[in-house]
């Protein structure tokens, strides 16, 4: 793993990190570097309620926050910022203010590495509205300063715009750490991860990647996709 000064990881949905970034949240913070998850909503409007039911549209926010409060502890985060805006209504909110949001962080914190979503290739209303507010923020600092920009992208067509990924990180020393965070978003994970489990059982390879790499995109401001 690089050494980082501090690591910033920003979403909008709890869960938005389990799958993809979990190992590597566990792995900066097993090696003690300083590390922030600002997470934007509180996925109130997830579609999963189960079956049978264990959640209403009333109660689903306040199992999400203990989950995602749970995924936290599983991955050794003690900077959970949970920053209150509205799930399904980012694409929606004032551009400004929520760029506004993340400056004030990268202010704050003055990370080395931020991680977010690829703008274009994150698929959901929601992650491309926090990725082009990503950018924007990141944009603001004058190249020289600016934190690195690791992206997220797992749009169809990303291997074939994109190519392919140019940061692998091994993530296996964080693969109980992972299992546990992915755990802790039950409520939205269940099926997904039964699968991922049966596979790691028996030697999937398919299966194992998921505990022994995660793959991001260095974002290309030569190519700036954002206005
Ligand atoms: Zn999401």
């Amino acid at each position: 793993m690089e050494q980082e000064k501090h690591v910033l990881v920003i979403f909008p949905h709890p869960d938005d990190e389990a799958f993809g970034v979990s190992g590597t949240i566990s792995s900066f913070i097993k090696q003690g570097t300083p590390l922030t998850y600002a997470c934007l909503t509180l996925g109130e409007m997830g579609r999963n309620l189960g079956t049978p039911t264990f959640a209403t549209r009333e109660s689903l926010p306040g199992i999400r926050k203990q989950e995602l409060l749970k995924a936290a502890n599983a991955m050794g985060i003690t900077d959970m910022r949970m920053m209150g805006l509205r799930d399904k209504t980012l694409e929606f909110e004032d551009d400004e203010a929520m760029t506004q949001m993340i400056s004030d962080l990268i202010e704050e914190l003055d990370p080395s590495l931020v991680i977010s979503f690829y703008p274009g290739y994150s698929v959901h209303p929601d992650h491309e509205a926090t990725a082009r507010a990503v950018v924007r923020a990141v944009r603001k600092i004058a190249p020289s300063e600016r934190p690195k920009l690791h992206c997220l992208a797992f749009a169809n067509n990303t291997y074939d715009d994109l190519g392919h990924p140019d940061i692998e990180r091994n993530i296996a020393d964080a693969k109980d750490e992972k299992l546990n965070a992915m755990h802790a978003h039950i409520s939205q994970t269940a099926r997904w991860l039964e699968m991922i489990e049966e596979g790691i059982k028996v030697n999937d390879p398919e299966a194992l990647k998921w505990v022994t790499t995660e793959q991001f995109y260095s974002y290309d401001w030569e190519n700036d996709l954002v206005e």
